[in-house]
């Protein structure tokens, strides 16, 4: 047992005295809310992927939602996405109040399994929303034929997919809409916060109205020096705006964007190199043509072959001070989605698999390699000892 002190908490972010002293500036100048600085974050963001647009808002969520609202999807509408995702992904969807159809992972990836989509178009089929799980990129060629063929919009959820590339090109140049979160665990964090990077100039426009109030202007552009102007009321908008506080710490997380890339693929080369030997399932390989973002690293463990159930492996390292994650149970564990979307684990047999066993490791860039060891370590020892009764 270590003290709390030593504990290594999952998912811990890596704020650096850049973004501290940008904050402070920011909360000099006077002005807090969505203005100047958000304006330069969503430029860089656009930048950063290749898109025309880039649009902040306070969470990925929120992006997801007005994504679907921009392709005019709602009630009687369909959206077909995986059960290997977070409650977000589907919440957004029934927000929207078209009804998610999911479609079971593959194996290997854990991304939806493009094979699977057609069997599940029906007229009533407006999108596909696939997540790029764990940061790797899902086959988007496959993806985007058939969303060519069907007439049908793809919405990314690329909540951990900044910096991921698909044959050459990053993530969020893609597809209709891309959606990123900068929730406190993500690749950077604004805190709480989220990106839409589109191509499409009139979704970015629409976008832009919704995600504040409906209004013609925004506030920074209503109070600017050249004195204020009245606003109009276009549609009953939402409150979905970043703020420039937020955009003060993405502006300098985005510059550590790729020397922290370096430093996670570091760790995770650590990890599946420490555990090859084990009876554990690491990460699949990565094919030349596709850049993971390595949001996540994760193994599969079960009693069966590991000596030792996934909770159980979870609270023994836990004892050890090290904080874990689980990406994730899947939709259908949840009482809630089974019983309303009438869904059950032997619908998606990859996708239940890979729930009852994964478990996220720390991939933290805040990690030491002293920490790094020691998590290396415990996971051999609590794996080499075969079943243990916590
Ligand atoms: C974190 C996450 C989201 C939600 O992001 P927020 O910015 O917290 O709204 C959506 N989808 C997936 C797969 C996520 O991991």
């Amino acid at each position: 047992m270590t003290n709390s002190s030593d504990y290594i908490m999952f998912g811990l972010p890596h704020i650096e005295e850049d973004e501290i002293q940008e904050v402070v500036k920011t909360l000099r100048s006077g002005w807090l809310g969505t203005g100047p600085k958000t304006a330069e974050f969503e430029e860089q963001i656009a930048q950063f992927v290749g898109a025309k647009h880039g649009l902040a808002l306070n969470s990925c969520t929120a992006g997801l939602h007005l994504s679907l609202l921009a392709c005019g999807i709602g009630p009687g509408d369909e959206v077909i996405t995986t059960p290997l995702t977070f409650s977000a992904t589907v919440n957004s969807i029934i927000h929207s109040g078209a009804t998610p159809v999911f479609v079971d992972v593959d194996f290997d990836t854990a991304n939806i399994d493009p094979g699977k989509i057609e069997s599940v178009i029906t007229p009533r089929t407006r999108a596909i929303m696939p997540v790029h799980m764990y940061g790797r990129p899902c086959e988007m060629d496959e993806i985007l034929d058939i969303a060519k063929r069907h007439n049908l919009y793809v919405i990314e959820d690329a909540a951990h997919a900044l910096g991921a590339e698909y044959k050459g090109r990053r993530i969020g140049s893609l597809s209709d809409l891309t959606c990123f979160s900068f929730y406190v665990t993500k690749n950077i964090t604004t805190g709480e916060g989220g990106m839409i990077t589109t191509n499409n100039t009139p979704f970015a426009k629409k976008i832009k109205v919704s995600a504040l109030h409906g209004l013609s202007k925004h506030a920074w552009q209503r109070y600017s020096d050249r004195g204020y102007d009245h606003y109009e009321v276009l549609l009953p908008g939402f409150k979905y705006n970043m703020t420039d506080m937020q955009a003060s710490l993405g502006l300098h997380q985005m510059r550590r964007i790729e020397q922290n890339d370096r430093r996670r693929q570091e760790i995770w080369d650590l990890y599946s190199e420490s555990f090859k030997d084990l009876p554990v399932t690491t990460p699949a390989p990565i094919p030349p043509d596709i850049k993971h973002a390595r949001h996540l690293y994760t193994i599969l463990v079960d009693r069966e072959r590991s000596g030792i159930d996934r909770d159980a492996f979870r609270q023994a390292l836990h004892q050890r001070g090290i904080g874990t994650g689980v990406h994730f149970l899947p939709v259908h564990a949840h009482k809630f989605y089974a019983d309303r979307f009438g869904i059950t684990a032997s619908d998606f047999p990859n996708t239940e698999y890979i729930g009852v066993r994964t478990v996220s490791l720390p991939l933290s860039t805040r990690l030491t390699d002293s920490e790094v060891s020691r998590i290396v370590q415990s996971v051999r020892d609590i794996i080499k000892q075969g079943v243990i009764h916590v």
